[in-house]
């Protein structure tokens, strides 16, 4: 058996989350809650990408046009478009340095695969718990590189640590921290000089508005030697539910005389089918201009929500990181209160309904995370009832 398995802490926070939310709804079945915890999208699909997936469907209907497989890395004509869209942002990549995935929680654990069991991994804390969880899976040794308001929860590199692979999300789930060009260059230079190799997770790139900011690892020279880029349309495009995300493995990424492009081929032809072609069209739908505009106009709404959420926290003068060029806030929870106590605080006196910050990592405790992927509606009323409450 993997032993891996038995090394794995058991996952309580959103089954917690929910437990006292049903507990709440039951003693209170006429309060009307505002959910700023959720992670999932809530506007549908974009016109473009509907139109798409209609046709696609339509094609599948008649042998003239029906599609069987797929090619395992990704059709062409969607590789070719996410190409187009990285150059457009300055950036050269192939189209067969690019996967087509179904989505990035796929790529973040099977990327794995490539790598020697047993590596030293670190990884940002307070984490997206899945990149913790499949390194233990896989038998890895996970350095937590601690993080807290001191450095903006924006860990560093450190000589002293080692390092097989790093793990970064830029803008960050939970804390919607953002590295900026330096700092992500003092990182390339990092896994340069220690042969480490850098995931990064650019999940929710789109929101980022600074131009200061970049949006791609390969925006940072010398990236394409040390840094495999895996994104996903699930917050861009609202595809949470459809799935389909990218991975970028540049050519010049070479470990122990070994292509890491190549061996990602191998894996893919190895392990699976492709996504699916009514999938990959609708995909593609996102990076024409007019997608592009629409997914945008969605963006801007969850925007908005997370302006709302900002101007309170800024009158109530409670600290808090992201927000601006991320869809989480990341607050410290007010008059010392621990992260569940200010939960149950929100829950009960302003039935609001918020994450709570250690669920992520011990660092995490006495902060909080807000979401703005909830209706403008709730989000302005659960602003005022913060003002409310805490003003
Ligand atoms: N990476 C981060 C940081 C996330 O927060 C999420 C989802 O919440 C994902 C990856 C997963 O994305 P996908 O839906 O493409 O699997």
């Amino acid at each position: 058996m993997n032993r891996g398995y038995a090394d794995l802490e058991d996952s309580y926070l959103f089954h917690r989350i929910g437990q006292k939310v049903a507990a709440f709804e039951a003693e209170h079945p006429d309060a009307h809650l505002c959910r700023m915890g959720i992670g999932d999208v809530s506007l549908p699909l974009c016109d473009a990408v509907i139109k798409a997936l209609h046709a696609a469907v339509d094609e599948q209907a008649s042998k003239a046009s029906f599609h069987g497989y797929m090619p395992e890395c990704g059709a062409d004509f969607l590789r070719e478009a996410i190409a187009r869209h990285y150059v457009s942002r300055g950036i050269g990549l192939e189209p067969d340095e690019i996967f087509v995935s179904s989505g990035a929680s796929d790529d973040l654990g099977s990327i794995l695969d490539i790598f020697e069991r047993g590596i030293e991994v670190q990884i940002m804390e307070p984490a997206y718990p899945a990149y913790v969880d499949a390194n233990v899976m896989d038998g890895n040794k996970v350095i937590a590189r601690e993080s807290g308001k001191e450095n903006g929860f924006l860990p560093m590199p450190d000589n002293a640590l080692p390092a097989n692979l790093i793990y970064i999300c830029s803008p960050a789930n939970p804390t919607g921290a953002t590295y900026g060009r330096q700092q992500l260059e003092s990182w390339v230079e990092y896994a340069i000089a220690n042969d480490a190799i850098i995931i990064f997770d650019a999940a929710y790139e789109a929101f980022i508005e600074d131009e200061s900011i970049p949006h791609s690892i390969y925006e940072v020279p010398g990236a394409r030697e040390c840094a495999i880029e895996i994104c996903s349309l699930s917050k861009t495009a609202g595809f949470t539910g459809t799935r389909c995300g990218y991975t970028v493995v540049p050519k010049q990424l070479e470990r122990d005389g070994m292509g890491l492009n190549a061996m990602w081929v191998r894996n893919r032809t190895t392990r699976t089918n492709g996504v699916s072609y009514i999938t990959q069209r609708a995909a593609a739908a996102v990076f024409t201009p007019e997608g592009q505009a629409q997914v945008k106009a969605n963006i801007d709404v969850y925007k908005g929500n997370a302006a709302v959420l900002m101007e309170a926290l800024d009158k109530l003068d409670i600290w808090y990181t992201g927000g601006r060029n991320a869809p989480y806030i990341w607050l410290e929870c007010p008059d010392g209160m621990g992260s569940w106590e200010f939960f149950d605080f929100l829950l009960e006196r302003a039935n609001i309904v918020g994450t709570p910050g250690v669920g992520f990592g011990p660092c995490g405790e006495g902060y909080f995370r807000f979401s703005s992927f909830g209706s403008p509606e709730d989000t302005r009323l659960a602003a005022s009832r913060l003002l409310d409450l805490l003003g």
